[in-house]
Order: C-alpha cells, then sequence, then structure tokens
C-alpha cells in the first residue's frame, strides 16, 4: 500500500511511503519478502527445520521464527552472545522467538565469526537434525527474487526509491525490477564501504547508489535527534519508524531535500521495509541509559 505524505516539501517535490510494515502487526515487511521463496524451496526439499543466525534484536530471527510456527517447519536460532543464555525472558524479540518455538543454540562471539564453515554446520546438524540453512539477514538468490516483487507497476510513476540497506538484499531486488528512468536510493544502517560489493553481486543494474551519512554511528546505534524525529514523524503522520533501519533512512532523505539533493519537482517512493518489532528492545537500552524512549504504539 502506497501513503503519500501529507507534508508541504520545498520545490514541489512529493514523497510517498510504501507500507511494507503493515505485512504483519510485529514482524513485517522485507523479511517476510525474503522468506517467501525460501520457505516454498525448504518445502520442495523435504525438509522440517529451519536454521538461521542473528543478533539478539534481529528483525531476521523474529521473522524466521514465526513464518517457521505458520507454515509448520521447526526453527533454529543460532544467536551471537553467548551471554544471552539465561536472559532470554528480558529479551523480546528472544521472547518472541521463543513464544513462535524457536529453539535457540548461544554462541560466543568468536565461534559465532565461523558460522558458515562447514565444521561448525556439521556440528549443529549432529545436535539438531538435517535443516534447510537461511543465511544470517535472510539474503540470498531466492530473497533477492521476493525482494523483486515490492515494486509494482504503479510505482512506475516514481522518480527516486530509497530503502534502509543492512546486507544489500532488499535493495538488490528493487534495484533489479526499477525501471530505467528511476534511481534507488540506499541508505545503510552501518558503517563499512563493504555493501557496494556485495549488492553487485545480485543487482543487475547501475541505477543506484548508497548514501554512506545516515548510519548515526553504526549499526544499532542511535541518539536523541534520532529518537525525537521517529517520535514527531510519528506525531506528524501517524507512520511508526524503527530505530535501526527505517527511522535513520527517513532522516536522511528529509534532510536530503532540505539540503537541495533532489531535483524541483522529484517524486520520491521510500520503502517501508518494516522492523517495529525492534522498538521493544531499543526502548529497554534507551531507559538504561536515561535518554528519551521511541513513544509509538505498535
Ligand atoms: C533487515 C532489514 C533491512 C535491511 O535489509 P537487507 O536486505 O539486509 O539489506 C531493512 N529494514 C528492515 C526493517 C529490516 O528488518
Amino acid at each position: 500500500m502506497n501513503q503519500e505524505l501529507q507534508i508541504l516539501f520545498p520545490k514541489s517535490i512529493s514523497v510517498t511511503i510504501k507500507r511494507e510494515d503493515l505485512l504483519h502487526p510485529v514482524v513485517s515487511g522485507n523479511k517476510f519478502r525474503k522468506l517467501k521463496y525460501n520457505l516454498l524451496q525448504a518445502k520442495a526439499e523435504n525438509k522440517e527445520t529451519l536454521l538461521t543466525f542473528g543478533g539478539a534484536f534481529s528483525n531476521h530471527i523474529a521473522a524466521v521464527a514465526y513464518a517457521a510456527q505458520e507454515q509448520g517447519f521447526r526453527s533454529v536460532g543460532v544467536v551471537r552472545g553467548d551471554e544471552l543464555n539465561e536472559k532470554t525472558d528480558s529479551n523480546p524479540t528472544l521472547q518472541f522467538a521463543k513464544e513462535c518455538g524457536m529453539q535457540f543454540e548461544f554462541v560466543s562471539r568468536e565461534a559465532y565469526r565461523h558460522k558458515t564453515e562447514a565444521v561448525f554446520l556439521e556440528e549443529l546438524k549432529a545436535k539438531f537434525g538435517d535443516f534447510y540453512l537461511v543465511p544470517e539477514g535472510g539474503t540470498n538468490a531466492l530473497a533477492i527474487k521476493g525482494c523483486q516483487e515490492i515494486l509494482t507497476e504503479e510505482d512506475a510513476k516514481f522518480d527516486y526509491i530509497c530503502c534502509a540497506v543492512g546486507t544489500g538484499g532488499t535493495i538488490s531486488g528493487i534495484i533489479n525490477s526499477a525501471l530505467s528512468h528511476q534511481k534507488v536510493l540506499g541508505f545503510p544502517a552501518l558503517k563499512g564501504n563493504f555493501l557496494q560489493d556485495e549488492i553487485r553481486i545480485f543487482a543487475e543494474n547501475d541505477n543506484w547508489e548508497l548514501i554512506n551519512d545516515y548510519h548515526f554511528g553504526g549499526y544499532a546505534k542511535i541518539n536523541e535527534e534520532l529518537v525525537r524525529f521517529i517520535n514527531q514523524f510519528y506525531k506528524d503522520t501517524k507512520i511508526p519508524l524503527d530505530p535501526v533501519y527505517t527511522g535513520k533512512m527517513v532522516f536522511g532523505v528529509l534532510d536530503l531535500i532540505q539540503k537541495d539533493f533532489f531535483p524541483a519537482h522529484s517524486n520520491i517512493l521510500l520503502i517501508h521495509t518494516g522492523g517495529l518489532q525492534g522498538i521493544f528492545g531499543m526502548n529497554e537500552r534507551l531507559k538504561n541509559k536515561q535518554l528519551p524512549t521511541i513513544t509509538i504504539d505498535v
């Protein structure tokens, strides 16, 4: 569903947001797109278990747990950080995944780095039985295929398509389905210049650019300015943004409009990839630091 923002922008620029967050109240957006063809493949291979990797607040872990339960798979989450073992009850993401029936394997940060090596995967098979492996963040060729379905015919009228970037899978799908007159802008939620190369693996066109100025210090890093922006945006539009991905991307686009980045009359589409379940965990962290919290009811 596309929703035009009722905000007056300079130079007759218009901004519309694609509400992929509405696919599900909590586990939303691009993670379902990325899982769609992987779930079909797992069924075709007669797998009974999905196994994947992620951090303690990962939208991907939550999405796999939920999708597995819905589609009748068992699920295993290999989670970074062995200190979390006794703390699942105080972590909203892991609590949600657990309620969906996910089993966890907590591993040290050191072991997590070797998660894709054959020895480690064999150990996991010995422990949990055979499984369909969904990569960290869910990005593989089948995920890109799912993300190519985000844009539809009605989106041909937009000049710019903007989306948040984590592993680069979502933007790759969007790049592949964007039309030649459209430019795709990616807003990385983390620091580092490796994403350019990751995206080139899957992207079939050159009509894209990464804007690296709005990661707010790195993955899941946040400051008071961003919290206030998310809260104000919600007040103005009733659209909830998440603190890890979409909040940073929308902040970036609105800032670039003020800085004259876009030509007059640009028609901009923002992809709301979801991620709202991350608000709960982030608010715990903000409270601990005695910073203002995100005041959105999701
Ligand atoms: C995972 C995620 C992204 C990033 O998607 P990638 O395909 O990893 O680049 C963006 N937004 C939200 C809400 C996400 O959960």
